[in-house]
């Protein structure tokens, strides 16, 4: 994803040792530059200007320094420099803080424009490997596209999404990046529960980084608008920029990115059912274009295995967003995606529909490889597909913990199939969640199970089968009760919590004895407090 050769962009001096912002989007593309017209239908354009609102007391609290050493700056060493340029406080002088314009279908229902609400982009830096990052701040107030909302973002969110991101990334899955956490000195109003309970919370600012925040319903703003040009435009402009190896913008090669776009999007949902993670708000407009996870909200990690499960207290009833969903809620979105894009192919849907025909099988295909992988099956065969179908029914019938069981199926030493079912039975019984004794078809059910994984793996080289499944398996997930625990200790003042998770959650498959504690079950006193179990979009 190197940056193509483009017309010369300005430099802005951000003032932040290393940083030199560029322009390349806003340059390349059509906008409205200010002064920006508040709340209401913008047309024919791609971004609108927008100046960042001034905070009170911009404060740093937290930085990954992963990204810090990426994009070659220094902002343990400013840190007062670095909380004015991370909150919009300063301006670079001579960059163009924008907004864009995207629409999306929500909940199954297109929902007509809705744009960066409270994300304003500060322009594009090169990393040392001279791959291009887009700086968006999250929070930084009202845009064109705020429509009813402030513009802000709270503390709690804000935290979340920082810790998410870079667990995200750790778990080797596609994701857009924290690069820091600023307070802004400012309070913000929020109804937690939409239930009439406003309280005042501390504000904050996420900046985050990614190649591109272009998301699908970005192309489906311009369809909807009949806006041939600036689809193409956009289309053309994220080909050249993040698909360069698929070459010049054509009718063949929009079917190639379009292929492309659908295997990320594949590759994607299969990481998250890997690592048990649901997004809970797989809407058109919170899907990356480049196929990496984007806009961390109520999301939860799968603790007790339930397919139905979701943590979006406002997606209870329908579930439509619940993690076993996920992966043709995916494919639902590409068809979104196929139809706002169908004028690049002259209205001509084959081509669209040949690719979309791949989905299932593709999608199929990798999730039966990352099942092999999770139960440490090195030669997978299609007949090892009833040994999975079986694991799930299995896993339902007792509340049985996502994460623990696979790390614990890897302690067992299956040498020759000759463990005695009850034996292995006692090494996973940490992962369950009943305090009473299992009954006796539960027992029955987990003993048939782990007897015909232990004959299947029984040939393969031990070492080779844990390898794989501690690879595949991370020991450590951001659990919600213990992103909440960093939360609270944030909302005091103590941000000891944040670095902490950042540290545990930085080698996520690696043993750490002194992190013992993050790599057991949910505690009991987190099962029934609001932001464990049930989150909200409010944020
Ligand atoms: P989300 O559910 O966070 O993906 O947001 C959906 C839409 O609402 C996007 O257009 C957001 O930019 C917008 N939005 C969310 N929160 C706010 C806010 N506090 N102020 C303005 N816009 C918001
Ligand atoms: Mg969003």
């Amino acid at each position: 994803m190197k940056t193509q050769p483009q017309q010369p962009a300005k430099d802005a001096d951000s003032g932040i040792q290393g940083l030199n912002l560029t322009d390349a989007f806003t340059q390349a593309l059509p906008g409205k530059p200010l002064p920006a017209d508040c709340n209401h239908q913008q047309e024919h354009i791609i971004w609108s200007e927008v100046q960042p609102a001034v905070p009170s007391a911009p404060t740093l609290i937290a930085w990954s320094a992963d990204m810090e050493k990426r994009l070659g700056l220094n902002i343990q060493g400013t840190p007062d420099a670095s909380a004015r340029f991370f909150t919009g406080s300063e301006v670079a002088a001579g960059s163009t803080p924008y907004a864009m314009r995207y629409g999306g279908h929500q909940f199954g229902n297109w929902a007509g424009q809705l744009g960066d609400g409270r994300a304003i982009a500060l322009g594009e830096i090169q990393d040392r490997e001279g791959q291009h990052w887009t700086l968006q701040l999250k929070g930084a107030g009202q845009t064109p596209y705020s429509r009813q909302g402030d513009g802000f973002a709270v503390l709690r969110s804000s935290v979340r999404e920082y810790l998410c991101s870079e667990a995200m990334h750790n778990l080797g899955i596609p994701t857009t990046r924290s690069l820091t956490l600023c307070l802004t000195g400012d309070s913000v109003d929020r109804d937690v529960f939409y239930d009439g309970n406003v309280q005042a919370e501390q504000g904050a600012i996420l900046c985050r980084a990614a190649h591109s925040f272009v998301r699908f319903g970005n192309f489906e703003i311009h369809a909807a608008h009949h806006e041939h040009d600036e689809l193409k435009a956009l289309a053309d402009h994220v080909i050249t920029r993040d698909y360069p190896h698929l070459g010049k913008p054509g009718p063949d090669v929009y079917q190639q990115w379009f292929q492309e776009i659908l295997q990320r999007t594949a590759q994607l949902m299969a990481h998250w059912q890997r690592v048990g993670f649901v997004h809970a708000v797989m809407n058109t407009d919170n899907m990356s274009i480049l196929g990496h996870t984007i806009d961390y909200g109520p999301y939860g990690w799968l603790e007790e295995y339930d397919p139905r499960w979701t943590p979006n207290f406002v997606d209870r009833q329908n579930r439509r967003y619940s993690f076993g969903n996920q992966p043709q809620i995916g494919l639902w979105n590409l068809y979104r995606l196929a139809n706002a894009i169908l004028p690049l192919f002259d209205n001509n849907t084959k081509p669209l529909e040949e690719v979309l025909e791949t989905y299932n099988d593709y999608y199929d295909n990798i999730w039966n490889n990352t099942v092999a992988a999770k139960l440490g099956i090195t030669d997978p065969q299609p007949a090892d597909k009833a040994l999975y179908n079986s694991l799930w029914e299995t896993l339902e019938l007792t509340a049985t913990d996502y994460t623990l069981f696979f790390r614990k199926l890897a302690q067992i030493e299956a040498a020759g199939g000759q463990e005695k079912p009850t034996d292995m039975l006692a090494v996973i019984s940490d992962a369950f969640y009943d305090s009473k004794p299992l009954d006796d078809t539960t027992i029955e059910a987990f003993n048939t199970w782990l007897g015909q994984w232990a004959a299947r793996v029984a040939d393969i080289d031990p070492s080779k089968r844990t390898k794989l499944m501690n690879s595949t398996n991370p020991k450590y997930v951001l659990r919600n009760y213990m992103a909440l625990q960093a939360i609270d200790a944030a909302e005091q003042g103590d941000y000891s919590v944040i670095e902490e998770l950042m540290a545990v959650l930085q080698n996520p498959y690696s043993e750490q004895p002194e992190f013992e504690k993050y790599a057991s079950r949910r505690p009991e006193w987190a099962t029934q407090r609001p932001g464990c179990t049930m989150l909200t979009c409010s944020s």
